[in-house]
């Protein structure tokens, strides 16, 4: 728990000591001259200037990285001694909890207590779990013919390039890096120009821990430079990427256009939420609807943002999600108190202005907020928004809006509420609200989508996968699934 207030983390963070170079081959590397400026959402300011890599530097990191998978230690390293080191930078992680939150409080604009309470303890437990996985597995010896001996052994797949969104910083690195790390591979982790600075003090603190240099090399740079350079790079086996569907489609260009090297996509979402009228507790369904949206500044691939409501309780639940939404508390995101946050920058904050304003050219009826709000601050912030009669096949049902604004939309059977929540490119993730056991089963298998929340939303932790379906990707981070991204099947067939 973060126990001090807001003027004590007011100068907590102004004494940061921010990093500013990349950290390559285990140590930090400047760059080659040009740079570019971390700036705060939260009031505008600069926070410091980072390496903007462009080729050069990026074949830099990944020459370490070669290196260090092709005659380095790690791969061949006991899977133990792997463990080891991944509890211990989980060890370094709490240790600098604070530190870390801030930060990236900072650089992205989210509240400091869910920085420190979700995004720092889900990073801290993805290395512990890895860590703790890394010798827990085991290969196969298939019953085969007599006079033969048969392995199918899960070989570390080489480097891998992991490029990241800024919405969770350490949570998304993590679930790339982690087990990458455990699986032996060398790694290459190009965060977003948005929130560069807690990837680059991650590659640090993962050399303080015993990572051999090398293993973990951090880039800082913009995505069609440096992350163009990465996964064009002849010498990345893998590579892992977390952001946007469109910019998931250059990732299988480069892929197609460079050494046919593995693309995992993690992409976008406009996740359906739906409410039954025999939803346990319609209050929960209301509070948790709205949670989901406002949370992170509706800066989430899973946020539930169609919420599709049975017309016997529409207005009802509308009633209750738009009372919440003008009671949220909208601060300085190093309020401990406050609950929303600044978007991460002017530039998405006018993109998500763009589609209030098209909700409302397209005739749904807005219900809350929709403007910008703490104009005095110099910061990103946006009042929590909520639109009912939102229209199946309007923008604001469609597209993915990655900010705070809520689409509600009625219907009256089943079949329809699903259809509804079927439509459309992506699959990443559904809610569901009923009391019938069989409903729930029956709707979950219908929908489409790589999880389904039955009476809760955005629960769970490191034993399920997490990915989606559809345009929303292909690959799974967090749980044993995830080392599959990271390794490759060898079989060796020994004739007896
Ligand atoms: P983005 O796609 O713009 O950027 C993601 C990363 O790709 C950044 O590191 C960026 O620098 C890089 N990049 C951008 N353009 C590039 C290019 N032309 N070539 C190579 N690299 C490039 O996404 P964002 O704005 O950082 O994040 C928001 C998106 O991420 C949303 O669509 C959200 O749904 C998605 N997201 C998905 C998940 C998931 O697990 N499925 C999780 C979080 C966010």
């Amino acid at each position: 728990m973060l126990d001090v207030g807001h003027d004590e983390l007011l100068r907590r963070a102004r004494a940061l000591d921010l990093p500013s170079a990349h950290h390559i081959g285990g140590v930090d590397e400047p760059g080659g001259g040009s740079s570019f400026a971390a700036v705060s959402p939260r009031d505008g300011r600069v926070l410091g200037e980072v390496p903007d890599a462009g080729a050069a530097e990026v074949d830099l990191a990944v020459t370490a990285a070669r290196r260090a998978f092709d005659s380095g230690p790690w791969p061949r390293l006991a899977p133990a001694e792997r463990g080891r080191v991944l509890l211990r930078v989980a060890g370094l992680l709490e240790e600098r909890r604070e530190e870390l939150a801030l930060t990236v409080t900072l650089e992205m604009g989210k509240p400091v207590t869910d920085a420190y309470e979700i995004e720092l303890r889900a990073a801290i437990e993805t290395f512990r779990w890895y860590g703790q996985l890394a010798d827990k597995l085991t290969d196969e010896a298939p019953h085969t013919a007599p006079d033969a001996l048969a392995l199918v052994t899960r070989e570390p797949a080489g480097v891998v390039g992991a490029v990241v969104p800024w919405n969770f910083p350490l949570t998304l690195a993590s679930w790339k890096v982690a087990p990458a790390l455990a699986a032996g591979c060398a790694v290459v982790l190009k965060p977003s120009e948005f929130a560069p600075l807690s990837a680059l003090l991650l590659g640090r603190l993962a050399t303080e821990a015993g990572l051999p240099p090398g293993v973990l090399n951090v880039v800082t740079g913009y995505g069609p430079r440096a992350g163009r350079a990465l996964g064009l790079h002849p010498e990345v086996d893998v590579l892992a990427f977390t952001g946007s569907t469109a910019v998931g489609r250059h990732f299988l260009r480069y892929a197609a256009d460079s050494n046919l090297k593995r693309v995992w996509l993690e992409l976008g979402g406009k996740s359906p939420n739906i409410i039954l009228p025999d939803a346990p507790d319609l209050d929960l369904a209301a509070a948790t609807a709205a949670w989901g949206i406002f949370f992170n500044q509706g800066e989430m691939c899973t946020a539930p943002s169609r919420l599709l409501v049975h017309a016997s309780v529409a207005e009802r639940v509308t009633d209750a999600v738009v009372a919440r939404a003008r009671a949220l508390r909208v601060g300085d995101p190093l309020d401990p108190a406050t609950e929303m946050g600044a978007l991460v920058s002017e530039a998405h904050l006018g993109r998500v202005l763009g589609h209030v304003e098209a909700g409302v050219g397209e005739g749904a009826r807005l219900r809350a907020g929709g403007s910008r709000t703490l104009t005095g601050t110099g910061g990103s912030y946006l009042e929590p928004t909520v639109f009912d009669r939102v229209r199946p096949g309007a923008r604001l049902f469609r597209e993915e809006v990655f900010g705070p604004v809520l689409a509600v939309t009625a219907f009256d059977g089943l079949d329809e509420a699903i259809a509804l929540a079927n439509a459309g490119d992506y699959g990443l993730a559904a809610g569901l609200w009923t009391a019938d056991l069989s409903t729930a089963h029956k709707v979950s298998r219908a929908l489409r989508a790589g999880t389904v929340w039955v009476n809760c939303y955005e629960e769970g932790d490191l034993t399920v996968p997490f990915g989606g379906v559809k345009q929303s990707g292909n690959g799974r981070d967090k749980s044993a699934h995830a080392l599959e991204k990271f390794t490759d099947l060898k079989t060796t067939w020994i004739s007896l």
